[in-house]
């Protein structure tokens, strides 16, 4: 999936890849999934013709029908029973999105492996909700696109129950009443989902139009049996997402936070660190102005070729509260993040550096505090294949070596030959070392770490080729960085921080995949906290919370509330 076309790589707790959808699934329902929740055609013919091969067929021609479509069933039904909380109870109900458009050719299979599901899973078991767009031309709605869109999954089959049009303004009810009567459903059938001032106002938005008693209905849902505590928990869950969303409209000072990035250009390349950030900002009480900055344009090259675009750069940069180096592969660009590092440790802005953005911190604090002339990372040249980011060179091949300047290094274990899903991944501990104290971020995690046990141990989910070259770390440490968290063997650099700076922290994983709404990813909460001037009053509020968490003392009920919600 290249992020410029798909928008980010999503992983999960068990290391796999999968779509950007599957990160708003577990942010909005605060559940954990499996890679197997991530269904795609080339799995399924993978699958099928294992299953051949292996004589299940008993030497019968396969098919796409039944067989292939008979697999995706049988998939669903497989993963709708897989446990998606620490309930470890089997789900009541299982969502399946089917991506794509009516009528692509790669969904034909999937569209009727859904039709038949139907039939399989029974009435009152199955509730199909077409999602369409409603456009405005001219200034009038049109309804066309949804009844040609209806028309084409009716006569492959597939009935909707719901039909939810996406829409800039409210529906006209002429536009309601044309949908209802071409696509032969009741008025009530048809939902707006109109844009919002933000999208955590949405769940709103389908509750005011009896979405939930129709839910109800049609999947007869009250005769669920749910333990009373977990009927009383989602009640909370529902009374503070709607307190803390619809204030958010309220929220009038802002932080400015600069991204300083290589795909910039697709703003879902970065879906879940946009979305770690507006988290952490409501938290915060503050409105998010989240400014983008192609990293190429801060190098000098730019400032040769396109003076203004470079200026209006570093115009970002410099007057931003705070400065995130995010996730990236490749030398292209790198220069420029170094700088920004630079500029952020030197003018003590605010800096979160995300995997390679931890790295260019690494790089920067090398070059320019530690005297170590031409500091880079193996990922960026110098080795035969560098357009790959694969480096065959000798140095590469064991443990890391102080006598060239690759103060970032391959990681040893991982396979050079293969280029898929073959990187460190998934959810890994990374632990607080003994000394680490007084970081800043430590303090965050604190109710984290008594999740793990109380022994300074967080997890956090990987994506990464390169790490920190442990032939350099003494020479850094000497410097002044901090290696506040490492892996549990101690070997893998984890977390980076600075002592006299008021939040410059590196992290080698990607907290942004577990950042929930109402419960923030700590770098990320701590970096926004920083930015607006609030570090101590929300390191403070945490600490509160955890308190209540540890004695079960009640300190206040939303003090309370919050924090058991999403343990
Ligand atoms: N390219 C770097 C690595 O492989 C960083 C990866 C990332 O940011 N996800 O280590």
């Amino acid at each position: 999936m290249n992020p410029k076309e798909h928008g980010e790589v999503f992983v999960l707790n068990d290391g796999g890849e999968v779509d950007l959808d599957l990160g708003n699934y577990e942010r909005y329902l605060n559940i954990t999934l499996t890679r197997a929740n991530n269904i795609t055609t080339g799995k399924i013919y993978e699958h099928v013709i294992q299953r051949e091969r292996k004589g299940d067929y008993l030497g019968k021609t396969v098919q796409v029908v039944p067989h292939i479509t008979d697999a995706i069933q049988d998939w669903i039904e497989r993963v709708a029973r897989i446990p998606v909380d620490d309930t470890g109870e089997e789900p009541d109900v299982c969502i399946i999105e089917l991506g794509g458009t009516v009528g692509d050719i790669e969904s034909m299979p999937f569209i009727e492996a859904m039709t038949q599901l139907r039939r399989r899973a029974g009435k009152n078991n199955f509730l199909q909700i077409h999602v369409s767009y409603v456009p405005v031309i001219n200034g009038e709605q049109k309804t066309k696109p949804t009844q040609q869109a209806i028309k084409a999954v009716r006569s492959a089959g597939l009935i909707p129950d719901l039909i939810a049009c996406r829409c800039e303004r409210s529906l006209e009810a002429s536009a309601i009443q044309k949908i209802a009567h071409f696509c032969q459903v009741d008025l009530e059938q048809v939902i707006v989902v109109r844009d919002m001032p933000s999208i955590y106002q949405v769940p709103m938005l389908l509750e005011q139009q009896g979405v939930i008693p129709l839910l109800k209905e049609i999947l007869r849902l009250d005769q669920l049996t749910l333990s009373s505590a977990l009927v009383s928990k989602g009640h909370s869950i529902w009374a503070e997402w709607k307190t803390l969303t619809a204030t958010e409209n309220r929220f009038f000072e802002t932080v400015t936070i600069v991204l300083v990035g290589k795909y910039v250009e697709l703003h879902d390349s970065y879906l879940s660190v946009i979305k770690s950030l507006e988290h952490s900002a409501m938290r915060c009480k503050r409105k998010l102005d989240l400014q983008w900055v192609d990293s190429e344009h801060l190098e000098p090259a730019t400032s040769a070729r396109d003076p203004a675009k470079f200026h209006k750069a570093w115009h970002a940069v410099c007057t931003a509260a705070g400065i995130l180096v995010p996730g990236g592969f490749g030398q292209r660009g790198t220069e420029g993040m170094v700088a920004a590092a630079k500029w952020a440790r030197e003018n003590h802005t605010p800096y979160l550096g995300i995997c390679l953005g931890m790295q260019i911190a690494v790089i920067e604090f090398a070059r320019n505090v530690c005297g170590i002339a031409g500091a880079t990372s193996e990922e960026f040249g110098g080795s035969p294949s560098t357009s790959t980011g694969i480096s065959t060179s000798a140095a590469s091949s064991g443990s890391g070596s102080a006598a060239d300047s690759r103060v970032i290094m391959f990681m040893p274990e991982v396979d050079k030959a293969s280029m898929g899903a073959t990187m460190r991944l998934g959810l890994r501990p990374t632990l607080f070392q003994p000394g680490s104290e007084w970081s800043r971020l430590r303090g965050l995690y604190a109710d984290r770490e008594q999740r793990g046990g109380g022994s300074g141990t967080i997890l956090e989910r990987h994506r990464h080729r390169y790490e920190v070259n442990p032939a350099f770390i003494e020479r850094l440490e000497k410097g002044g960085l901090s290696f506040v968290g490492k892996d549990d063997k101690g070997e893998r650099m984890e977390i980076i921080e600075l002592k006299d700076h008021p939040w410059f922290v590196g992290v080698q994983f990607h907290p942004e995949y577990l950042s929930r709404v109402l419960d923030p990813s700590r770098p990320y909460l701590g970096f926004v906290a920083a930015s607006a001037g609030l570090l101590d009053e929300v390191a403070a509020e945490m600490k509160r919370e955890r308190v209540v968490v540890v004695n079960g003392v009640k300190a206040g009920v939303e003090v309370t509330q919050r924090a058991s919600l999403w343990s």
